[in-house]
């Protein structure tokens, strides 16, 4: 059977992170992903601005080059891409980990891969040390009512352009569903968005903010703010009103950008202990691994349920707690402390 000495699952961001920090250590790790790389910034809005400046994005010390103050979806993805090709990170795209058993308390860690691509040639390794770098996208939150399966029914962003002169329901009130929203009024769509929130949160992007308000203001969108999807039919989505009455919106196309969550069947199929309520892992904080020895998790899973504790940004030195001394994990503390980026390190 193949061996690797670090095998990591999911190449997002912090997945890349942390194979730089075990290269230059002088490792070779092996980078999985069920998708392509960065398969969660893939899925983002179309041309979507991140709200974090790019220094705060970068890893490896390698800079990020944008046009303006702050990075689009695209020009992440070509940073991501040229850090693999810089690194000389060996990465196997569309290569889901399924499951992972320390083979014995000393023996090494046996890991099945599985292709998504519908090739069934499941392949097995073993590796020391595996590194979780999951993130959350792969699982979305699910609203729960009939007709959520529908074909015309996604709980990801996408080209807005398909719905020019269509009747659109978004179902949401964070970023994502703002972002959709006013992306689907510019191509062209009648947009109704649907929030069981009374107003939109302060973490809504400042820049966002006015343009939705003022939209809906204008009733160039329309809103239904304190209410709940009941059920979702081929033509329609059916709403329970802030007043208690119910409606029935037409939706030729229902996004339901309600957030996600991490894969716990996952952790849990390896052994790792998750609190019950929270979704976190128990980990060393100093070294992030797990209670199964040699099996790490960094990035967002690391916060559990609360998706939107840990994100790029102060994700990325989790590389350098994993594979570092305990002078790197120092430093890693400090830098996620600090303000200015850290130079010339
Ligand atoms: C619209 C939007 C805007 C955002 N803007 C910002 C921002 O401005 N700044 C910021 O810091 N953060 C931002 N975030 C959050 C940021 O995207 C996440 O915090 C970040 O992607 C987490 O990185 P990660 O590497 O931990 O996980 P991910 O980026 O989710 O990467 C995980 C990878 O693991 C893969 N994977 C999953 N399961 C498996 C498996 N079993 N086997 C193999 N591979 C697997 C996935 O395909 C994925 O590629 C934003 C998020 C969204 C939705």
């Amino acid at each position: 059977m193949p061996h690797e000495s670090v095998l990591i699952a999911g190449a997002g961001p912090i997945g890349l992170a942390c194979a730089i920090s075990a290269r230059r250590r002088g490792l070779d790790p092996l980078v999985i992903d069920a998708g392509p790389i960065v398969s969660s910034i893939v899925q983002y809005p179309v041309g979507m601005t991140f709200f974090t400046t790019p220094e705060r994005l970068e890893i490896g010390n390698h800079p990020i080059v944008c046009s303006a103050a702050k990075p689009t979806r695209e020009e992440a993805m070509m940073y991501y891409r040229g850090i693999v090709r810089a690194e000389g990170i060996r990465v196997f795209t569309f290569t889901r980990l399924a499951s992972a058993a320390r083979e014995s308390a000393e023996g090494t860690i046996r890991c099945t891969l599985v292709p998504t691509t519908g090739d069934p040639a499941t392949r097995e390794l073993t590796t020391d040390r595996l590194v979780l770098a999951t993130g959350y996208f792969d699982r979305t939150n699910r609203l729960g009512v009939p007709g959520e399966e529908l074909p015309h029914v996604t709980h990801y962003a996408d080209e807005a352009h398909r719905s020019f002169g269509r009747d659109v329901v978004v179902i949401g009130g964070k970023n994502s569903a703002v972002e959709m929203a006013l992306a689907l009024w510019r191509a062209g769509a009648r947009v109704t968005l649907v929030y069981r929130g009374t107003g939109f949160k302060p973490s809504v992007k400042y820049w966002l903010r006015p343009d939705i308000e003022n939209r809906i203001r204008n009733g160039e969108i329309a809103s239904r703010f304190a209410a709940t999807v009941t059920s979702i039919s081929s033509t329609h989505v059916a709403i329970r009103t802030a007043d208690g009455g119910d409606e029935r919106l037409a939706a030729d196309r229902v996004y339901a950008l309600i957030g996600f969550l991490p894969d716990f069947d996952l952790f849990q199929r390896i052994g790792i202990e998750l609190d019950p309520v929270t979704g976190r892992p128990r980990l060393d904080p100093e070294s992030l691994e797990t209670n199964v020895p040699g099996v790490h998790m960094a990035g967002s899973i690391v916060a559990g349920r609360d998706i939107s504790e840990v994100f790029i940004e102060n994700g990325r030195w989790d590389g350098e707690k994993i594979f570092g001394d305990a002078e790197a994990r120092r430093r890693a503390s400090v830098r996620l402390g600090e303000t200015p980026r850290p130079v010339g390190e």
